[in-house]
């Protein structure tokens, strides 16, 4: 019988072992725990004042990467979202600031000042530097972050490691998942075997049609 087996699991890093499960399925869901599963990535900025030495673009390609605690159950991806707006509504995005002020200092700005309109759905460390302001200058700037898959852009991906490595009985796999912080572990693999059955279905159905 097919189950799945936790060897170990903390904050970060789940070890799961696949059994009875086709190599091809296995890898499958190595692929979907990486890319395949909707977080949060901040994938629209927009510049009120920037007078740091780092490029609006350079800003924009920071905040990107930073990764975002994921709430799975309140919000939707942008594509199925019936709002149809560009800019999104409160199921499919959420806005985020950072207003410095002028610095007195040379100081670093961090994901600590980047605040969120979401109480969940924000920087999943404050210590991420993102710019350094001399003294006088000032980044005042909004972001707006959607969930997103890792297939589209890597700063959708839902982990930063997804391996699977051999037991030595050919129809069991262990499959090795870190996550970005975005969502948890068992989430991640949790999202990824319920993703898996999802494509599965659809191909079942396509299959019936060419009957
Ligand atoms: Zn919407």
């Amino acid at each position: 019988m097919t189950s799945l087996e936790i060897i170990e699991q903390s904050e970060r890093k789940i070890v799961v072992k696949l059994k009875n499960v086709p190599l091809q399925y296995a890898n499958a869901l190595r692929r979907i725990c990486l890319t395949g599963i909707p977080v949060f990535a901040i994938d629209d900025v927009v510049i009120i004042e920037n007078s740091s030495v780092l490029a609006d673009e350079g800003i924009a390609h920071r905040l990107a990467m930073i990764p975002m605690k994921t709430d799975m159950t309140r919000f939707i991806e942008p594509s199925n979202c019936d709002c149809h707006s560009e800019v999104g509504c409160s199921r499919c995005r959420v806005m985020l600031m950072i207003d410095s002020g002028a610095a007195d200092t040379t100081r670093t700005i961090t994901s600590a000042e980047l605040t969120s309109e979401d109480d969940v759905v924000k920087p999943v460390s404050d210590k991420i530097p993102i710019i350094e302001l001399a003294p006088g200058q000032k980044v005042k700037l909004e972001a707006y972050a959607r969930l997103g898959r890792g297939t589209e852009h890597a700063k959708w991906n839902s982990a930063t490691v997804s391996v699977l490595t051999e037991t030595g009985n050919p129809h069991d796999h262990i499959l090795t998942i870190e996550s970005t912080g975005a969502l948890t572990p068992g989430q991640i693999v949790a999202g990824g075997v319920e993703e898996l059955a999802k494509r599965l279905d659809v191909f079942k159905q396509v299959i019936s049609t060419l009957g």
